[in-house]
């Protein structure tokens, strides 16, 4: 049973008008086979506190705690976060140049395992990983996100989930952009990694609609940095109803 808990956790970035606090106490808990949904309207911080775990350099921590199984993991590298368990896909994933799809996974993998994975059995995960997104195998051979469509970058990112197993791992809107057949194929990545039952998932997301193939045990209403929120899975069905402008004026008005 691992945990991944976040306590009061602010953080700011530099602008050009001078320092903004984006985050401003985010206090959430993630156990080991849970997932939990944070949603919120555009500009709350939610891509933010996704780097700010992940270990962006852009994003400072001024106050708080992020811990993995009691473990302070802001003191860690980026790469030693990956090793301690830890996963992001990103909004807006990186284009890497010259970095083809299967060099990348394999020095991810060489990198969290501390040893390269064995040549033969590794070929087959990463076609096996690749046909379960539907992905074509030529793929492997492109360069890193370079000219992939949205949809072929979540692809992407859920066959490294599916090669990486991360304990946790938090999935920065993996449905925008998606159509309906690669948001199911995206989702059924997603529910097979945590059908595991020792997976942690935090789904990061600003529309309702993958919370129909996704079922999260906790959702997050996210708002001007902090969680205004919290309740199962039904209030995920009450924000699709009612939307994000209650809990923005309530933030607004310093409720
Ligand atoms: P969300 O993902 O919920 O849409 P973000 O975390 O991307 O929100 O952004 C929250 C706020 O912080 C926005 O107002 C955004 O413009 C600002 N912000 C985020 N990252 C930076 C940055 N690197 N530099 C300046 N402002 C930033
Ligand atoms: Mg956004
Ligand atoms: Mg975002």
């Amino acid at each position: 049973m691992s945990n991944l808990e976040i306590r009061d956790l602010h953080v700011t970035v530099e602008t050009e008008a001078g320092t903004k606090e984006i985050l401003k106490g985010v206090d959430l808990t993630i156990n080991s086979g849970e997932t939990h949904a944070i949603m919120g309207p555009n500009g709350s911080g939610k891509s933010t506190l996704a780097y700010s775990i992940a270990g962006h350099p852009k994003y400072t921590i001024t106050q708080g705690s992020v811990t993995l199984d009691g473990e302070d993991i802001l003191g860690l590298t980026v790469d030693e976060r990956a090793r301690a368990g830890l996963f992001l896909a990103m909004q807006y994933p990186v284009e890497v140049p010259g970095v083809s799809v299967s060099n990348f996974l394999r020095t991810a993998k060489t990198a969290i395992d501390g040893q390269a994975p064995k040549l033969r059995t590794w070929a087959r995960d990463v076609n096996t990983a690749m046909e379960r997104v539907d992905m074509d195998p030529e793929m492997a051979n492109r360069s890193l996100n370079e000219g992939f469509s949205g949809g072929e970058k979540k692809r992407h990112e859920i066959v490294q989930l599916e090669l990486l197993n991360p304990k946790f791992a938090i999935l920065d809107e993996t449905d925008s952009g998606l159509d309906i057949d690669a948001l199911r194929i995206v989702s059924d990545g997603v529910n097979r990694y945590s059908a595991q039952g020792d997976r942690g998932v935090l789904l990061i997301t600003h529309y309702t609609r993958i919370l129909r193939y996704i079922k999260p045990d906790h959702v997050h209403v996210f708002v001007a940095g902090r969680v205004a929120e919290q309740g199962g899975a039904e209030l995920a069905e009450r924000l699709e109803a009612e939307g994000y402008d209650r809990y923005v004026k309530a933030a607004r008005a310093g409720v």
